[in-house]
């Protein structure tokens, strides 16, 4: 098995945590005899400096023959003056559109060794172990806005076309073969146009393709209201933009903790993006105590959903939960008890992964 990563470290800790995932790939690969090789280019406030280009041609280039590419995270205090031609994000945003990268993934798993973390009570959050699929690339985001010339009316559009609903279902129904067969679709259907076309549109695809995933719909603010009082009942969740918006940013609550959230995002085909749901953490930099491991599940996603290397993405699942079962902690994740570096957190789940095969 042979793969190509780009590696994007970005701004502030970028750089560290992506180290700290290539050392974990890298031990996956050795482990495992595949052959994975690393690209790393310039993205975000750094390449910005250096090319005045957030996203420069050559990095765009790199990413598009690559089979996964991995990012850090982008931005800071550095580039935020409103006033300037281009931002750190706009490369992000490019990078996606260029991608064509119109579903994120986002896992909401509630790791027993942090559980007093989550606001929730042990008993409502333990076993939580949710995948969000949001569209990511049309709705009320992407629809015509307008604001009338005296400024007293504005308007925005949630738009959905009959394919773009159909690529994301399938997706997510796809995952949900894969784990416990249960998928969950979120919509406004009882107000919304649209959303009755999602309704339609998802409910044929289930029954069409995939008869035999165990399929549910449930109205977004119903959905607001369970994901606290009984997350443990949902197991693939597919959205539009906007809800999945809002409802993966409560989710990402519930776990308690930043330091350990990844994401994806995926196209058509290959190849995806995978990234922390954390920022680029500025205030820490350079510092050696960011948590990495958010990196490094993310990718763990990266073996399992570009990839199809499923074993060896549980391989590193596994081996995050070993180094947590040992009671290894970084600051983030310490509640004020001894803490461990972004360095030897990656050496732990190094050392795990060779442990546990
Ligand atoms: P942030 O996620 O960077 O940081 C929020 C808080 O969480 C900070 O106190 C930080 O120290 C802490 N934190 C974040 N990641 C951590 C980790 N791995 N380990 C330990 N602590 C961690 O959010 P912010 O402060 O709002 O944004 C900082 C910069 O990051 C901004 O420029 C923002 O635009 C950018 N940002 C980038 C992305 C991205 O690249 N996808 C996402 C969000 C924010």
């Amino acid at each position: 098995m042979q793969a190509k990563f780009v590696v994007l470290p970005g701004d502030g800790i970028g750089p560290e945590v992506t180290r700290a995932a290539r050392r974990v790939l890298e031990a996956v690969a050795s482990q495992f005899g595949y052959s994975f090789a690393f690209d790393e280019r310039p993205m975000g406030g750094c390449a910005i400096d250096d090319y005045g280009d957030p996203l420069p041609q050559a990095t765009l280039e790199a990413c598009r023959a690559a089979d996964a590419v991995l990012l850090g995270a982008v931005g800071g205090p550095k580039w935020d003056d409103p006033n300037a031609k281009t931002r750190p994000e706009a490369g992000l945003l490019d990078l996606r559109k260029e991608l064509g990268l119109f579903a994120n993934l986002r896992p909401i798993v509630a790791y027993d060794q942090l559980i007093e973390a989550s606001p929730l009570r042990r008993d409502l959050i333990e076993g939580v172990d949710i995948l969000f699929f949001r569209e990511l690339t049309g709705g009320i985001y992407f629809g015509d806005s307008w604001l009338s010339d005296d400024g007293s009316h504005a308007g925005s559009v949630m738009e959905y076309s009959v394919g773009e609903i159909e690529r994301i279902v399938r997706l997510a129904a796809v995952a949900a073969g894969n784990r416990s067969n249960r998928l969950t679709s979120v919509d406004k259907a009882n107000v919304l146009e649209v959303s009755r076309l999602w309704r339609r549109v998802a409910a044929r695809i289930m029954a069409d393709e995939f008869p035999d995933v165990d399929y549910e719909v449930v109205l977004v603010d119903a959905m607001a209201m369970h994901l606290i009082s009984r997350p443990r009942d949902f197991d693939v969740v597919v959205t539009g933009n906007l809800f999945g918006d809002i409802l993966t940013d409560e989710g990402s609550m519930l776990p308690g903790s930043l330091g350990v959230l990844p994401s994806a995002s995926l196209g058509d085909g290959r190849p995806g993006l995978y990234e922390p749901v954390h920022g680029s953490a500025p205030d820490i930099a350079g510092e050696d105590i960011a948590n990495p491991l958010a990196t490094i599940l993310a990718a763990a996603m990266a073996l399992r959903h570009s990839l199809d290397l499923e074993e060896a993405a549980q391989a590193v699942e596994a081996a995050v939960g070993a180094a947590l079962d040992a009671g290894l902690r970084t600051k983030d994740i310490a509640a004020g008890g001894p803490a461990i570096g972004t360095t030897a957190m990656a050496d732990a789940v190094v050392a795990a992964i060779s442990r546990e095969l």
